[in-house]
């Protein structure tokens, strides 16, 4: 934006002394000194032009020539020959001296003055617009001719063009020709640079910025340039440009069409009508490429087209800045930033164009204030657009910024969402099958590996204290869990703190930092030192814990990133939370609340899926069928309470005797199921004898002494052909009551047992 703003002040310099310049140009008004006679030739045959050339010298047409008020109207095309008799006024120029004759610089193809000389034929001269001489210089205004001293009462001008123009001769004195031609040459001068430093400083904030309203701006004002260049004649005084003097009038009309075309095209990008009216924007386009396929014409120097092409340009050009204008009131009503300025701005280069249009085809009086305003107009309509556009694309960048904020924004939401579904669904697939002593740290694994993929860091630490019964420490790269102890050891009351709170903190450990340390204890000699972020984990009192980070160097979160971390650690932290008290709801159900073992339908499913385990794997499995002995007895003798206490000395002393994968359930009233895996059928055995011998020795307290109580054990073990679970159950169970039979109080062992069949086979051991 810099570069705008210096490139405006510039202009704004320029515009200036343009006016300055302008203003004193505008004043200069020249009074009538000649009367003007005009009377034109047609060279189609009727006429001889050579003959009448010297005829009309000698003055035998003098009574064709009309005289003429003001400007005189010249028709267009090659076969004419419009001639002008200037007689000045002998009261008017006596007195002064040193006279010029002056034309305003239209496109005229030829001006020829005839300078009458006493005994000679006139001495002729001649200018063209599309031919200036040297004298005339790059910044020439007017067809300038200087007058022989006195001035001759007659002089003949002859004219030659090819589109249709009015033109008004005056007489200037030297002094005042000089004065008027410098201002007029610095206000053209002024004009032309005010836009080509506006032109340039667009292109160059578009090579910058790469912003497309820059770039039509700098079409427009460069077609504008060379419009201004072509109809004021100085175009053809430039190296290069001056070969658009071969296309002659017809150039003239084309720039008028481009200037037109690319100032609808400025305004559909501008007004933003191919998003906000594209019915509007289609027409605009198809006129757009109309007129420049007419520009392109327009390059051909044919005969007939001139005047067609110049009088298409001369009404385009006021017309479509009207559009512009009307184009931009349109935008307004819909709130268009910018728009009301862009109508207003067009509305004065209409003006201008209509002005110049009108000087050019005589419709006006005044033709030098017309021509000097209209160039101001313009001028002034291109510096209020450059300034329209700095705004414009302001508010463009602005929109931009916002709009890439808002996709980042949503890119990092996306991610977000991405990582909290990963982390949600496999957390919960990592818990589902989990033994329940896992659950926490397999939770506290998964979020420190998608934590440490969010956050760039040196270190990074989970610990929970008191969590679900827990003290846990998981450390991101693994070395780095000795420095998190180090810094829990002298810091740790410090983190407490941020922890038990809910917002997330970041800290600055230095060397200078003071460490608390125990009364009698030594402040530590490297204590730790870094910077590290603290996020509090939700962990119910009065445990606590949190995920500190160890930034890099100099690095600071934002508090998105920490609230990040917070979401996702809460996220996981309920998912464990559900998962553990799931599992303890399960297990809940599960346990014969009395006696603290599985019930029936636990002990069942774990046989069964213990039986399929061994089935597969062709490894034994014994089962243990228990029935305390005379247990109505008992609770007849002493009372239920001390009833339900045998049972649980019983179950508990069960627990004392088994291994760790051994499983006990209970299965009926006083009667317990013990699965062994991996067991023979004589270790089952043995394991059977043992835990009945330390029954016998369990004592019940009642409420007169102790008593005592004793279990009959039937011991089955899987058989390669046992075809279901249940068959083992039975068989152990068959074993029991063999074993009650046989007076209780001991161990038996099952028999082959077939579906359907009942007793025992020969040889079984009855202990
Ligand atoms: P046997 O030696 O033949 O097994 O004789 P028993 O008396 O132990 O067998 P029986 O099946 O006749 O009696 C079982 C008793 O267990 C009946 C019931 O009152 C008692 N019982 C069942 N469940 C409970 C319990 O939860 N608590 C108490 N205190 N007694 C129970
Ligand atoms: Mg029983
Ligand atoms: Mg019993």
């Amino acid at each position: 934006m810099q570069r705008s703003f210096s490139g405006l002040n510039c202009g704004r310099w320029l515009l200036l002394v343009m006016l300055l310049c302008g203003f004193s140009a505008a004043a200069m008004a020249s009074a009538p000194v000649m009367s003007v006679g005009s009377f034109s030739t047609v060279a189609d045959g009727e006429h001889d032009d050579g003959a009448d050339f010297a005829k009309i010298l000698d003055g035998e047409f003098d009574d064709q020539f009309l005289a003429v008020d003001g400007a005189v109207e010249l028709r267009g095309g090659s076969k004419y020959t419009h001639w002008l008799r200037l007689r000045p006024d002998p009261e008017a120029v006596s007195g002064s001296h040193g006279w010029r004759l002056r034309l305003e610089r239209l496109p005229l193809d030829r001006v020829s003055l005839f300078v009458p000389r006493p005994g000679q034929r006139p001495e002729s001269r001649y200018l063209s617009f599309f031919h200036p001489t040297e004298q005339d210089g790059v910044l020439a205004n007017g067809f300038v001719f200087d007058l022989p001293d006195p001035l001759p009462s007659t002089l003949y001008m002859a004219i030659n063009t090819r589109v249709d123009l009015s033109v008004e001769p005056t007489l200037l004195v030297d002094r005042q020709y000089h004065v008027d031609e410098r201002r007029l040459a610095s206000l053209y001068g002024a004009v032309y640079a005010v836009i080509l430093v506006l032109m340039l400083g667009s292109l160059a904030l578009y090579l910058a910025l790469r912003e497309r309203a820059y770039l039509h701006f700098v079409g427009v004002s460069a077609a504008l340039v060379l419009l201004l260049a072509a109809l004021n004649g100085h175009l053809y005084a430039i190296p290069v440009l001056r070969l658009a003097a071969w296309a002659g009038p017809g150039i003239v009309g084309g720039l008028m069409l481009l200037v037109s075309a690319l100032s609808i095209g400025f305004a559909r990008y501008f007004l933003n009508l191919d998003q906000h009216a594209a019915k509007l924007a289609r027409p605009l386009r198809y006129i757009e490429w109309l007129l420049l396929v007419v520009v392109v014409f327009s390059l051909f120097n044919i005969d007939g087209l001139h005047a067609p092409l110049f009088g298409m340009g001369v009404m385009t050009w006021p017309l479509a800045s009207l559009l512009v204008a009307a184009l931009a009131v349109l935008a307004w009503r819909r709130g268009q930033r910018g728009a009301p300025a862009f109508a207003v701005i067009w509305c004065l280069i209409a003006v201008a164009a209509t002005i110049r249009v009108a000087v050019t085809q005589g419709w006006v009086e005044s033709v030098l204030p017309g021509l000097i305003g209209s160039q101001l107009l313009l001028a002034v309509a291109a510096f209020l657009i450059s300034i329209v556009l700095a705004d414009r694309v302001m508010e463009f960048r602005t929109q931009r910024d916002e709009a890439q904020e808002v996709t980042q924004r949503s890119e990092a939401d996306l991610r977000l969402e991405h990582q909290r579904r990963d982390l949600v669904e496999g957390l919960q697939e990592a818990l589902r099958g989990a033994p329940p002593g896992d659950l926490q740290w397999i939770a506290f694994r998964r979020l420190l590996a998608t934590l440490s993929e969010l956050l760039p860091h040196q270190g990074m630490a989970l610990v929970g204290f008191g969590y679900h019964q827990l003290d846990l420490l998981l450390a991101e790269p693994g070395d780095h869990s000795q420095r998190v102890r180090q810094l829990l050891a002298e810091r740790g009351g410090n983190i407490k703190g941020i922890c038990r709170g809910r917002t997330p903190m970041q800290l600055h450990f230095t060397e200078a930092d003071k460490v608390v340390v125990e009364a009698g204890e030594e402040p530590p000699e490297n204590p730790v030192c870094g910077r590290f972020a603290v996020v509090p984990l939700e962990i119910a009192k009065p445990g606590w814990g949190g995920v500190i980070i160890e930034s890099e160097e100099e690095r600071q979160y934002s508090h998105a990133d920490l609230r990040r971390v917070a979401e996702l650690a809460a996220l996981a932290l309920e998912i464990t939370d559900d998962a553990v008290s799931q599992h303890d709801l399960r297990r809940r159900a599960e346990i014969d609340s009395l006696t603290g073992t599985f019930n029936r339908r636990a002990g069942e499913t774990m046989l069964e899926s213990a039986f399929e385990h061994a089935q597969q794997g062709r490894l034994p499995l014994s089962t243990l069928f228990i029935d305390l002995d005379h247990f109505k007895r008992i609770n007849d003798e002493f009372g239920h309470p001390v009833g339900d206490e045998c049972l649980r000395l019983l179950a508990e002393c069960l627990r004392r005797q088994l291994r760790g994968e051994d499983v006990v359930s209970r299965y009926g009233g006083e009667e317990f199921l013990v699965l062994l895996p991996g067991q023979s059928q004589d270790q089952a055995r043995k394991i059977a004898e043992r835990i009945r011998e330390a029954v016998g020795a369990l004592r019940v307290k009642h409420e007169t002494g102790l008593a005592k109580f004793t279990v009959s054990i039937g011991v089955a073990a899987r058989k390669g052909d046992e075809g279901a679970a249940n068959e083992l159950i039975e068989r152990a169970d068959r074993a029991m009551y063999q074993a009650k039979r046989n007076g209780r109080n001991r161990v038996q062992l099952a028999g082959n047992y077939q579906p359907g069949q009942d007793g025992f086979e020969p040889g079984d051991l009855i202990l």
